[in-house]
């Protein structure tokens, strides 16, 4: 016998209504199954009028009224609408007109000289003396007894091309009706808490709103959904991202020498968040347990450092680290800073790139096999297979938001017991990060080095170019050193570097052999050297695209000049804006922006003015991409759920479906602690719901499905 489970997997085509003709539609809307239809929720309510006569209709409403047949006029040429004259029961007149219709299906449903039920929307077109009415495609035309049907609230639901209201609607209707309720996977407390139905009649409540109330976020039976699809999306989460076997080591309470004498090396001091963040790790590692934890810090924070400095707690009990960067400049810049570090202390830093090839490659990898290299610092070329690490204790993934889950995972591989700190410096708010890495402890960086100051940004219009090249002259003339950013050209890579080239050359005729140029196309060498003739101070002046956006390092650099500002997003601009400020001298960050300005980019500039605060900045760029622009959309990683936005312009919106968020993210970690297999009755309703939101495809079921 089919169970409850089997009949919401059903797929659409199946029914005749669907079949093979409209299969595709259905898929493009939901998807194939009946339970991807059942969660395509209303999104408004429309409401049809009974009226006694046409006068009596609002302008362009949906009515239904009583009307007699008076006479059928087909269309005489192909094109030609098939028409339909009717009068009301004040004897108005008006036409009803089909295209392509089945002239029989008409003169069965609406004889001559029958008084019939019709409902549509009624249109008027006014001309000098008459109004002449009409209603063309009526939603109904029929018997009389069946008018009660056609009558106040009805839900409207996202449509596509080649499916009608009616069409979904009667489908949806016929799959609710031989529908059965699935297992409770809600205990009772919640339940009860939530005021939440039972899940068919959750599901049976959306899709029978009467009011506005019903269709909001406050609806119970809506609200009882989307905590479905919150949990399914926790448990899926929190069981990739299940927290390995304890790790062997078992080193008590040990002395951290390493990480000691690089402290006694350094020209600086920490920062009191730096001390308690190397704390927070070393506790992890000393507590044997795999550490699963986010580092979180504003640009220009020193991050490296701290995870160096895990990395040498990870040396000291002869363990290796390996460094996963987003783009090869960084990890070259990472692997010769780290390097120059390590060196008195007697320890090897490798890199490796998608550029080691042949011999070096070979080589280097034998470092990392025969553990050799403490840490191996690389772009996502360490995650080939042929990349063996003798015994890797520690992974550190920089600018995390760059790599997908799959390749973060992947690193993970390399060895089954590796703490793994992932770090960022685009904020994230704590929604979003249980969002996208489930259960992480987090540490913060909240505070940046000794004597930074405030990066002085001025929004100004590219018209004042040349007063920008005088400032920047000024500027070069006291030994400082400029970034130019010359950005994405809509759609065209071609061009994107090309600006770069065309602004480079002007600057050069200004400047001369200062000036460099660093773009995406230059192959790997010609970039090294590029970067390395600005990092020596032999250039002075850097154009480049956003090829230098994460993580590059100049401390003497101090101007950043970016053009076409306005074409960033929030997340973006702060992360360029963060390559000054990196010493104790004045820095300014130059946003020349150009015509047209959109409201919204003129807010994201106005906010790169006033505000400093990476935290701060990622709120805002959060509530100003509520209006649904999508800039920045894959920096913030915010997840995509089917029954509802997580990002929501009103804000008692958002605070509600937090909590219903974060209430579905303990209640997961609940489940799975008291039954990590999933076994027990609640745990098996669990793995049903799994199946149905289709995050099942994490170990669990493999492991005991
Ligand atoms: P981010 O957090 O953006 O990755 P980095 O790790 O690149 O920042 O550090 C920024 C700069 O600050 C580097 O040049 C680094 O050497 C320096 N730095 C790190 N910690 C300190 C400190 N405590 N005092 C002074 N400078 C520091
Ligand atoms: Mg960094």
């Amino acid at each position: 016998m089919s169970t409850p489970l089997d009949y919401y997997l059903t797929e659409l085509h199946t029914l005749t209504s669907v079949g093979s003709r409209r299969k595709n539609f259905y898929k493009k809307l939901v998807g194939n199954r009946f339970i991807d239809l059942l969660w395509h929720l209303p999104s408004n309510l429309s409401f049809r009028k009974l009226i006694s006569h046409i006068h009596e209709a609002p302008e362009n409403a949906l009515v239904t009224f009583e009307a007699t047949v008076e006479l059928h006029q087909p269309g005489l040429r192909k094109r030609s609408p098939y028409r339909i004259w009717m009068r009301d029961n004040k004897n108005n007149r008006f036409e009803v007109l089909f295209f392509n219709a089945y002239d029989r299906f008409l003169q069965r449903v609406a004889p001559e000289g029958r008084k019939i039920a019709v409902s549509g929307q009624l249109k008027c077109d006014r001309t000098i003396d008459v109004n002449r009415y009409h209603i063309s495609h009526p939603d109904f035309m029929g018997p009389l007894d069946e008018i009660g049907k056609w009558i106040g609230a009805e839900r409207v639901y996202g449509l596509t091309a080649g499916l009608t209201r009616a069409m979904v609607v009667s489908v949806i209707d016929q799959v609710l009706k031989s529908a059965r309720d699935m297992p409770e996977w809600i205990p009772d407390e919640q339940i009860s808490d939530g005021n939440f139905p039972p899940f068919l009649k959750a599901l049976k409540q959306v899709h029978r709103p009467h009011t506005y109330e019903n269709l909001s976020f406050t609806d119970p039976a809506r609200q009882r959904l989307i905590f479905d699809e919150f949990l399914a999306y926790h448990l899926g989460m929190a069981i990739s991202h299940r927290r390995l076997k304890p790790q062997a080591l078992s080193v008590n309470q040990y002395i951290p020498k390493l990480a000691k004498q690089l402290e006694a090396l350094l020209p600086f001091t920490l920062t009191n968040a730096q001390i308690s963040a190397i704390a927070e790790l070393r506790s992890d590692i000393q507590k044997g347990q795999q550490m699963v934890r986010l580092l979180q810090g504003d640009v220009g924070s020193g991050k490296t450092l701290v995870a160096v400095m895990a990395a040498l707690d990870v040396a000291d009990t002869g363990q290796q680290t390996a460094l996963l960067v987003p783009t090869e400049i960084l990890s070259r810049q990472h692997a010769t800073k780290i390097g120059e570090m390590l060196e008195p202390l007697g320890l090897k830093v490798a890199l490796l790139t998608g550029r080691e090839k042949g011999k070096i490659r070979e080589g280097v990898i034998e470092t990392i096999r025969s553990g050799t290299a403490t840490i191996v610092v690389g772009t996502h070329a360490l995650l080939e297979e042929s990349v063996e690490f003798k015994n890797l204790g520690l992974v550190v993934i920089d600018e995390q938001h760059r790599f997908g889950v799959e390749q973060r995972l992947a690193l993970a591989k390399k060895s089954s017991t590796a703490h793994i700190l992932s770090m960022t410096a685009t904020p994230i708010p704590r929604t979003l990060v249980l969002a996208n890495h489930g259960d992480m402890d987090v540490s913060i960086l909240n505070e940046k080095p000794q004597g930074r100051k405030i990066i002085q940004t001025k929004v100004i219009s590219v018209d004042r170019l040349l007063d920008v090249v005088e400032q920047v002259k000024i500027i070069m003339g006291k030994g400082r050193q400029v970034y130019w950013v010359c950005p994405l050209i809509e759609e065209s890579e071609k061009s994107d570097f090309a600006a770069a080239i065309a602004r480079h050359e002007m600057l050069k005729e200004i400047f001369g052999e200062k000036v460099e140029l660093m773009h995406g196309r230059m192959k790997g060498p010609e970039k090294d050297a590029a970067m390395q003739r600005f990092i020596s101070g032999e250039a002075t002046l850097l154009v480049s695209t956003t090829v230098i956006e994460v993580g590059v390092d100049v401390p003497q650099a101090t101007v950043m000049v970016i053009e076409h500002a306005q074409r960033f997003g929030l997340a973006q601009l702060h992360q360029l804006r963060g390559r000054v400020g990196r010493n104790d001298i004045q820095s300014f960050c130059l946003l020349l922006y150009g015509q047209p300005l959109s409201f919204q980019a003129r807010k994201r500039l106005e906010t790169m003015r006033d505000c400093h605060d990476g935290f701060k900045i990622a709120e805002e760029d959060l509530r100003l991409r509520g209006g649904g622009e999508i800039i920045g959309t894959k920096q913030s990683g915010v997840p995509k759920f089917r029954l509802c936005d997580l990002v929501q312009e009103d804000p008692a919106d958002a605070t509600l479906l937090e909590g219903l968020f974060a209430k579905a993210h303990s209640m997961a970690n609940e489940a799975l602690k008291n039954d990590p297999d999933l076994s027990s009755e609640q745990g098996l309703a669990l793995r049903q719901l799994l199946i149905l939101s289709e995050y099942d495809n994490a170990q669990l079921l493999k492991k005991s499905g």
